[in-house]
């Protein structure tokens, strides 16, 4: 099974996974607009257990979700990159394709489209959701 090496920008935190993505979105949602500073998050959705920190160790913030869960950020204290974020409900860490050493991934959804600013760039030929498509999360 392929593996997926990432770091932050400090490479003070690494971390890898093993397979392909369950998902591969961009979210619009608010939170992830605060946490990069740009419109969306561009997140593979990657099962909990094929997930982990290799060297460093990552700050936490957690917040409550839309479902009421816990959605934990791991981000590095020293350079500030958002690595990796634990959403609780879905039994996956949403890995920020950002920090991939090397990311031949591209988005198959655009999520939380209702939220996105007015600014924000969509992709094209991506299906678009208000929130989630119908049967997944909440
Ligand atoms: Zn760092
Ligand atoms: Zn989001």
């Amino acid at each position: 099974m392929k593996k997926h090496v990432g770091k932050c920008a400090c490479e003070n935190i690494e971390y890898c996974f093993e397979g392909d993505p369950i998902n591969t979105a961009f979210c619009y949602c608010q939170e992830c607009q605060k946490h990069t500073g740009s419109d969306k998050w561009f997140g593979l959705w990657v099962p909990i257990e094929k997930f982990k920190f290799t060297k460093g160790k990552p700050s936490v913030f957690t917040r409550i979700g839309d479902s009421g869960k816990e959605v934990n950020h791991n981000f590095c204290s020293n350079c500030g990159s958002t690595l990796a974020i634990e959403v609780i409900v879905g039994n996956f860490y949403s890995v920020a394709a950002s920090t991939l050493i090397e990311s031949s991934f591209s988005p198959n959804m655009a999520i939380y489209a209702a939220s996105a600013p007015k600014w924000a760039m969509f992709p094209e030929g991506v299906p678009k959701f208000d929130v989630l498509p119908p049967g997944l999360g909440e």
